[in-house]
């Protein structure tokens, strides 16, 4: 997928301890090819991959976080902002009702996102008017009755006086109905095709010039790959819309259409769908689909916050330990402290994808426990911080009583710093955020 074909290239940038321009060009390439893989519009990833790829040259020397975590960020970065960055309001009318109107093709799930859309105004207190105008299909009117009747809110369709056979009639009563009942929101419901045709484009315009909506909007299904950018393209032309609706992200979705829809027609998302249940409705997060393509866990809040936290000479003194080897046990102390800072333990290990295993044997892991390590420590000669082999029982009774904690404390400290140790070099010369893990893989 995607998120693997992304997250193999970062893994590549694991061992480096500067990131080289050549580093970039290697996973920009490959980032590039998976979003052409992935069916992302050509424009887009051209543009895309310029972006990081400026970025990342210039922000090479980053302080905080090592080469990888570097390039994850501003990958990150440059996906939220191709995927509209900001999650824009909706627009509703300052008097009277307020017109949404769904276009689409066929089977894009208009419908289905009709009734999830009510419902969600309806709880927000709004009185909702759904409007049948889709008569295209047989069941079309029915299908939306029932969805109606599901979400909870009022449907207007074809009938004597409403319009019979004429969508546009349906539409133009179904507005009037609305302002003289007091409506908030109408949701106007109409045809699609299986493909794009010029009758329905003129037919979308006539209802949308009928009701001049304050949102038109463009539902198309994540799961259409390539023809997406086409089929959102013509609909832009043929009728125009002022936000995208993405549908059956719940499904394998590859991230494709979310990608280039934004970029190739400047129009925002505005909503996920992301089931067939009336309640599988979302706002559209940027951030929160593109953490969702880098399928990262929260590394990338991790990241924020190491960046946030660290002090960059603190950080550079103790990359420099890390890449010669000379890890003591005040540079342990060190970042315990720095842990603290970042927030609780556990916290910080519940971020971390794939720590499961250590939060279990930390589940009941004291913060008062950085405490007792600092006054360990603190009770021990430079000469035992720097080598801990030296410490013999009786070196270790003595630390004890005078940092007031039991032998088998200083003993447990010791094996853990231990084990630190090692893993500062399986981690490799990478320097990872130490002690945080590195990069998932
Ligand atoms: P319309 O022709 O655009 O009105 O599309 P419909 O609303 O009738 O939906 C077409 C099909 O897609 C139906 O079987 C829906 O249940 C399904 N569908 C709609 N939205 C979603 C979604 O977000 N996820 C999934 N899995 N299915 C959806
Ligand atoms: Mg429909």
């Amino acid at each position: 997928s995607l998120s693997d074909r992304i997250s193999d290239s970062f893994k590549k940038l694991r061992g480096k301890g500067v990131l080289r321009d050549s580093d970039v060009d290697q996973t920009v390439g490959e980032i590039r090819r998976a979003l052409i893989d992935a069916d992302v519009a050509l424009p887009v990833v051209r543009e895309f991959a310029q972006r990081v790829r400026e970025q990342a040259y210039g922000a090479a020397r980053s302080k905080s976080l090592n080469p990888a975590q570097q390039v994850v960020k501003i990958v990150n970065q440059e996906l939220v902002e191709i995927l509209g960055g900001e999650t824009r309001e909706l627009t509703f009318a300052q008097r009277g009702p307020t017109v949404f109107m769904l276009a689409g093709l066929q089977g894009a799930g208009k419908t289905t996102f009709a009734g999830k859309l009510g419902k969600w105004l309806a709880e927000d207190g709004k009185r909702v008017l759904l409007v049948a105008s889709d008569l295209q299909r047989p069941n079309a009117v029915t299908q939306l009755q029932i969805v109606g009747e599901r979400a909870g809110v009022d449907v207007w369709a074809p009938e004597p006086g409403n319009g019979v056979g004429d969508p546009v009639e349906v539409a133009r009563s179904g507005l009037s109905h609305a302002i003289r009942n007091g409506y908030d929101v109408v949701l106007v419901d109409t045809a699609g095709r299986l493909g794009v045709d010029e009758e329905l484009m003129e037919q979308a315009r006539q209802i949308r010039d009928a009701v001049n909506p304050h949102e038109i909007m463009f539902v198309l299904d994540a799961m259409i790959g390539q023809d997406a950018v086409h089929t959102a393209t013509a609909f832009k032309d043929g009728v125009g819309f002022t936000g995208v609706v993405l549908t059956k992200l719940d499904g394998d979705a590859r991230g494709g259409a979310a990608l280039s829809v934004r970029g190739v027609t400047g129009a925002p998302i505005l909503f996920a769908s992301t089931g067939e249940g009336i309640k599988d409705i979302e706002r559209f997060h940027a951030d929160r689909m593109a953490s969702r393509i880098l399928d990262m866990g929260d590394m990338l809040t991790l990241i924020e916050q190491a960046e946030k936290a660290f002090d960059a000479k603190e950080s550079e003194e103790m990359t420099g330990k890390l890449l010669s080897g000379q890890f003591t046990l005040d540079d342990f102390l060190t970042q315990m402290q720095q842990i603290r800072k970042l927030g609780s333990m556990k916290k910080m290990l519940g971020m971390l994808p794939g720590a499961g295993k250590i939060r279990e044997q930390l589940e009941n892991f004291d913060e008062r426990e950085i405490d007792r390590i600092e006054a360990i420590v603190k009770s021990m000669t430079p000469a035992e911080r720097a080598n801990v082999k030296l410490l013999d029982g009786s070196r270790r009774e003595r630390i004890a009583r005078g940092s007031g904690t039991s032998v088998s404390d200083v003993k447990g400290l010791v094996t853990r710093f231990e084990a630190a140790q090692k893993m500062m070099k399986s981690v490799g010369n990478g320097g990872g955020i130490p002690g945080m893990g590195n990069i998932p893989g």
